[in-house]
């Protein structure tokens, strides 16, 4: 460790070059200030080549290939099975073949200092970075570390688990052979995107789910559409069975699993999608008497709450916030501009980005999973609300009965909307859709709900005729019936 004189001086470093670092440098670097950055693997970040980009290019073609499916004299367009080679091609270009050229240019054309490595804290105000060679470069920091290094699989103690070499997300997302037999533990979101990609790739998934439903944090309904559409794809679904031990004598044969349920399953390969850890484990945490490994707590501006002086911030997955890119960005908008201003002695409140909007954090959370059918949410379900104390109506309506635009999106549309209003601010609470074409319906919702829009005002939204929005009025309509007394 290099000990006394600092090698150079940042006014920020922000650890980690993944969608929310580059984010907070960003900001920071509008704000005037002098921004190092640091990255030990690729510019982008998990999300840019083994996350959200790769798994959306992947499960694309699968969407596209269904949707034609649901519209008569287009199926009879669809004349074969997927062609793989294409979609890992297509893939591989949305990745840039994991070449980080073009997000380092970009990172220096904002006028930020990028230094390949690992980062991890020295004590207060002080990062040491190893190069790739083993060198040490020590930084003084002036205003602000902005802790920005993601997250990692976690991964189950199951006996026989080394061996088994398990899938991640990483091969999940860059493989570019499809194993005839999938096995994919976990029903949250990438758990059930990846078997909706990997068998429309055309492996035989099993999905494995401990609990009783998929997509377990949001609306029940949801877990049932989007488990009937992976059953029609084909996918063997089991629920409420978890892992009890894994066998592969050697690297290429098969993967013998051992269920709770005492029933053994023979895949080729194995994918475990059953959570996250944060990145913590070793950029020093302890120098600044935090544990290693730990989720960093934070306040609305991502400051770390447990260090004196205010000079640590952390963003995106890393303070568990909420494990998504566009919520990570967010909060890296916030924080940069909450470090500029105080560098700069100025109130918070009068940043541009609003630093005292945080709260959306909370309460206005978008979410959207490119299922078969698609799964899109913002805000609290029926039964958050009601733990919240809120006194709620429930709104639901069959997408497919009552919305001309979805029966001309897809024959035989099956989809539902649920809206949840607060009845005594009248303001929505939160949305949850499922249905094909769902997702790009989630900015309405959104802006509903963190715009705390009174429905009154929501009923002059006009939503364009023949487009699947018009289920906005379908559930406007609803609520006001919902009043109406008969007699
Ligand atoms: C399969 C999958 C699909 C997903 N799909 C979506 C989606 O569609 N939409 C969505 O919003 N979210 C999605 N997510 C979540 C999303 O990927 C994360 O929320 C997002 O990547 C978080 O961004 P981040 O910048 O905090 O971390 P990351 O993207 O993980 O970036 C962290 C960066 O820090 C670097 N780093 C770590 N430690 C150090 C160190 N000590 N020194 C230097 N550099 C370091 C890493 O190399 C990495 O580049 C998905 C996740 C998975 C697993």
């Amino acid at each position: 460790m290099p000990a006394g004189e600092p090698d150079q001086e940042y006014d920020v470093v922000v650890l980690g070059a993944g969608p929310v670092g580059q984010n907070a440098a960003d900001r920071a670097r509008a704000a005037g200030l002098s921004v190092a950055i640091v990255e030990r693997e690729l510019v982008g970040g998990e999300c840019s080549y083994w996350a959200c980009v790769p798994s959306k290019a992947l499960l694309r073609p699968v969407l596209a290939v269904s949707e034609a499916r649901h519209v008569d004299g287009a199926r009879e367009a669809v004349i074969g099975p997927i062609n793989p080679g294409g979609v890992f091609r297509r893939r591989d270009r949305y990745v840039s073949d994991w070449d980080d050229t073009g997000q380092t240019e970009w990172v220096e054309g904002i006028g930020a200092t990028l230094i390949r490595g690992h980062g991890r804290l020295d004590g207060p105000r002080r990062v040491v970075v190893t190069t790739p060679r083993g060198k040490e470069t020590a930084l003084a920091v002036k205003h602000a570390v902005v802790v920005c290094t993601g997250s990692r699989p976690a991964l189950p103690d199951l006996p026989g688990l080394y061996e088994a070499r398990p899938w991640t997300n990483r091969e999940a997302t860059d493989s570019s052979e499809v194993p005839d037999r999938l096995a994919v533990v976990g029903a949250g979101g990438v758990g059930v995107e990846m078997a909706t990609a990997w068998q429309g790739l055309g492996s035989k998934v099993t999905l494995l789910a401990r609990g009783s439903q998929l997509l377990p944090r949001m609306e029940p309904f949801v877990g049932e559409y989007v488990g009937r559409g992976l059953v029609d794809a084909g996918v063997d679904v089991r629920m409420g069975v978890h892992v009890r031990e894994l066998r592969r004598a050697y690297p290429y044969c098969p993967v013998s699993i051992v269920l709770s349920d005492d029933t053994a399953l023979d895949v080729d390969e194995i994918l475990f999608a059953t959570g996250r850890k944060p990145l913590t484990d070793h950029i020093g945490l302890e120098t600044v008497g935090l544990n290693p490994g730990s989720w960093l707590e934070v306040d609305d501006t991502c400051r770390v709450t447990a260090v004196e002086e205010g000079w640590l911030y952390a963003a995106g997955d890393v303070n568990h916030r909420a494990l998504l890119t566009h919520q990570g960005k967010y909060q890296a908008r916030i924080a940069g501009a909450a470090i500029g201003a105080r560098a700069a002695g100025r109130p918070l409140d009068t940043e541009p980005w609003g630093v005292h909007a945080t709260t959306a954090d909370h309460h206005a959370v978008p979410q959207a999973f490119f299922t078969d059918p698609e799964v899109a949410a913002v805000g609290l379900t029926a039964e958050q609300a009601a733990q919240n104390g809120h006194r709620a109506k429930i709104i639901d309506v069959e997408i497919g009965d009552v919305v001309t635009g979805a029966k001309l999106f897809a024959d035989g549309y099956d989809g539902r909307a649920r809206m949840v209003v607060d009845v005594d601010s009248r303001r929505v609470l939160g949305v949850t859709l499922v249905g094909p074409g769902v997702t790009e319906l989630l900015h309405a919702a959104t802006i509903a709900v963190a715009g705390e829009v009174p429905i009154e005002r929501l009923w002059h939204a006009v939503p364009c005729f023949p487009t699947i929005s018009e289920l906005w009025l379908r559930l406007l309509e609803s609520y006001r019936d919902s009043f109406i007394t008969m007699v």
